[in-house]
């Protein structure tokens, strides 16, 4: 037979999984560019701010190169100054030695390298070393030294060159007589500074307060040009500052320019101050990159980081996305497929159940559970590998049952999913039976047999728009009730169909559930009692204790709505140990008044038998209360004879050695027959109250079966007791058949114990 595993299939959901996908992919490059966009933006914001800092660190380096050369050719204006002074004093000596003053004058010249020094008279008349002869009375500056300054200052030469002198008075007596002014000084300095600043790219000038060159930079300035400002006119794009430049040399003060060369596009600043004692300015140009170039180097570097961050974000970013969208699919093929199986994950089911039950009309798919007993125990013996290798082959043998848009998948352990289509009940029995022999097929191979059973639970979806989980649950609720069919079969399989009443049922148990703890110790549970009445002596001789609970929402609740569910849970046993104590509790007071007490039976759950000690707690009871055991039994369905005889024999004996007695209950509501009595020591035996509810006195046969068993039991010296009595003719009925005692309505319902206290018991 081919097996027939269904693919996973790639079709539609894929479809909506790429679409899924384009619309991730968009919202990526979308983000991607915003993120770029951001990074340019920072970027320029970035560099704007290392640009600025750039400009400030030149401009503060100008400033810091020009005071120093400003200082330098000060201090060497001042060391000229007392030269020129001590040879002025010398020549006003060789004057009145009479001697000629020109050849020491000459000697000063030569040792200071100058290119002449001027004699100048009073008048302003001087005469050089050199024979130059000159007039000097207008230039101001020059006339101060006569009014005993010291000066520098630019002098235009009769012979067309100009000069920057150092002016010193000549004192005779206390007398100014006249002035030396040496030319050269400064010259030499500037001859030195020159070429030495910024590798060429800067140059200075020296102006005087109206702008006049008197030293210009080599090849830095056309010759025809006289003053910086025509210069800057030339030069320049954009001078805006150069009226105030023009104000500041005009009043002494020092400042800088940024001007952007017209002649050679760079971009340029221009720092002026001016020298001590003169009316000149010692002026820089420096071109900003001269300057600049290590911040350059930075910007070149950042710039190039940037665009590399840029280029390779994105790259590395898209990269990423594509592996993650790589893996992203292995990882669903991994999330839809059912690694041990090699079918549909659970995950992968419920998404194609959903959609294939959402898109047809409701009832036409089914959803059942099967789970495999005890496979835990092929996994213990046969090793998790064999045990794997099970669960394919139950897959692979669903698979092959499943027909045609219908789905299987192991949802987890040994519990499998089917969703099934069109099927109605029958078909489904049909199809468990056919899942249960098609996987103990294996066994036709084996020698040695090993028979798996399933149970298995189904769904009719009735409300297509229930999530998956809660379809499963349904499923899952039903084949916890055919656990229990199982349970009572020999059949390698049971199906059990989900009801609405199953579900509510569930719901009320799991209330009764969270409640059952504090309702017990709010005493909201109650012993009543139901008298049992002697039918020769027409005396209460017993009575038996029934539970109730005074449930605040549910009103007085019967015991058949919660025992079955507390003898599933075990709540059972502390419910029968509190109507247990409540009884003795009640005997109790009876003898401490006085009152001969009646004896009382108590309801024993089947549930305690499974514990050998079930009677210890019971006995604790009962000796706290000091309660002779005589006045104490306990009651035994008949049910359990049915499970375990043995059992049911042996707790018999216990209560007997712990001194109580014993009854059977509801005899012969089941299939019981005579013959147990001999095998079961009870002491008592209570005939089942459907015996009576519908006896007619001409039913031969039902009678004969009831006076048989009174019979046998007397014979038996048992006592009889009928259950369920309700009218007058029956009592008279069990009387004429000698039944030793009668309960039930006629004689009256179970009551609260102060209740029953009040009309049924009196002081001896
Ligand atoms: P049961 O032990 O056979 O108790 C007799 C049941 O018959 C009681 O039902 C009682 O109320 C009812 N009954 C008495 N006379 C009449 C009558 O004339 N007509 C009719 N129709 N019914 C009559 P109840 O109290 O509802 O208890 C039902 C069952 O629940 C009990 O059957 C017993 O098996 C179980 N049960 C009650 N209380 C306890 C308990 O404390 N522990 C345990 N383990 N089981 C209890
Ligand atoms: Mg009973
Ligand atoms: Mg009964």
């Amino acid at each position: 037979m081919e097996v027939k595993t269904p693919k996973i299939d790639t079709t539609n959901d894929w479809y909506d999984q790429e679409h899924d996908w384009r619309r991730r992919t968009l919202l990526f490059f979308g983000m991607l560019s915003l993120m770029i966009v951001v990074i340019v933006i920072l970027s320029a914001l970035f560099v704007g701010r290392l640009r600025k800092i750039a400009d400030t660190e030149t401009e503060r380096y100008l400033s810091e190169l020009t005071k120093s050369s400003v200082f330098l050719v000060d201090a060497r204006v001042q060391a000229s100054m007392a030269t020129i002074s001590h040879a002025a004093r010398e020549y006003v000596a060789d004057i009145e030695a009479s001697k000629d003053p020109m050849p020491h004058l000459r000697e000063v010249v030569e040792l200071e390298a100058l290119s002449m020094i001027f004699l100048m008279d009073t008048q302003g008349h001087a005469v050089s070393t050199t024979g130059l002869e000159q007039d000097f009375s207008s230039h101001r500056a020059v006339m101060d030294t006569l009014k005993g300054a010291t000066v520098l200052a630019g002098v235009a030469l009769a012979d067309g060159q100009t000069c920057i002198v150092v002016g010193v008075p000549v004192y005779s007596d206390g007398n100014v007589i006249g002035a030396l002014l040496a030319c050269g000084i400064v010259s030499r300095i500037l001859d030195y500074m020159d070429g030495n600043f910024f590798t060429g790219d800067g140059y200075f000038f020296v102006v005087d307060t109206a702008g006049s060159f008197f030293r210009r930079a080599e090849g830095a300035a056309n010759p025809d040009i006289d003053t910086v400002f025509q210069l800057l006119a030339m030069d320049v794009e954009n001078a805006d500052g150069i009226e105030a430049m023009r104000e500041d040399l005009a009043a002494g003060r020092d400042g800088y320019l940024r001007i952007s060369s017209a002649l050679d596009g760079k971009n340029k600043i221009l720092n002026y101050m001016p020298l001590k004692n003169s009316d000149l300015y010692l002026l820089f140009v420096v071109s900003q990159d001269a300057t600049t170039w290590h911040v350059s180097g930075l910007f070149r570097e950042a710039l190039v980081m940037i665009v590399v961050v840029v280029l390779l974000l994105p790259l590395m970013t898209i990269a990423l996305f594509l592996s993650y969208r790589g893996k992203n699919k292995a990882l669903s093929c991994i999330a839809f497929s059912d690694p041990v199986t090699g079918g549909l994950s659970e995950t992968k089911f419920h998404f194609d159940a959903e959609k294939l039950i959402r898109s047809a009309p409701s009832k036409t798919y089914t959803l059942a559970m099967v789970d495999v007993k005890n496979f835990k125990l092929i996994n213990e013996t046969f090793g998790s590998d064999n045990g794997d290798r099970l669960l394919r082959y139950i897959h692979d043998a669903l698979s092959r049952l499943i027909g045609e848009g219908e789905l299987v998948c192991r949802t987890f352990a040994d519990d499998y999913a089917l969703l099934l289509k069109n099927r109605d009940q029958q078909a489904i029995m049909a199809l468990a039976e056919q899942i249960s022999t098609e996987i103990n097929r294996f066994n036709s191979q084996r020698s040695h047999k090993y028979y798996l059973a399933i149970t298995m639970g189904a769904y009719e979806i009735d409300d297509r728009k229930l999530p998956i989980l809660f379809i499963q649950d349904r499923a899952n609720l039903a084949r916890k009730e055919s656990e229990v069919h199982l349970s009572n079969t020999n059949h390698l399989y049971s199906c059990a169909f989900y009801s609405e009443e199953d579900r509510k049922r569930l719901y009320r148990e799991k209330e009764m559930e969270n409640q059952m703890d504090s309702a017990l110790a709010s005493n909201e549970f109650e012993a009543y009692l139901q008298p049992k009445l002697d039918i020769s002596s027409g005396r209460i001789v017993g009575a038996e204790a029934l539970v109730r609970w005074n449930n605040p929402a549910r009103g007085l609740v019967p015991p058949n709505d919660f025992i079955p569910f507390f003898e599933r849970n075990g709540f059972i046993i502390q419910i029968d140990l509190f109507v247990f104590e409540q009884v003795c509790d009640r005997l109790r007071r009876w003898i401490d008044a006085g009152i001969t007490p009646i004896c009382i039976s108590v309801n024993l759950s089947r549930v305690h038998l499974n514990d050998p000690d079930f009677l210890a707690p019971f006995i604790t009871i009962k000796d706290r209360y000091a309660i002779p055991t005589e006045y104490l039994e306990f009651e035994l369905t008949e049910s359990l004879l049915t499970e375990n005889i043995a059992l049911v024999i042996s707790s018999i004996n216990r209560i007997h050695d712990a001194g109580f007695s014993c009854s059977l209950d509801d005899f012969g509501s089941g299939y019981s027959s005579l013959n147990l009595l001999a095998d079961v020591p009870v002491d008592t035996v209570k005939l089942d109250g459907n015996f009576f509810r519908t006896l007619k006195m001409t039913d031969y046969r039902k009678r004969t079966i009831i006076e048989s068993i009174i019979d046998v039991a007397k014979k038996l010296k048992m006592t009889t007791v009928a259950e369920g009595i309700e009218t007058k003719e029956q009592l008279a009925y069990l009387r004429w058949i000698h039944c030793d005692q009668a309960q039930g309505y006629v004689i009256s319902k179970p009551l609260p114990v102060d209740m029953f206290e009040k009309q049924f018991i009196t002081k001896a």
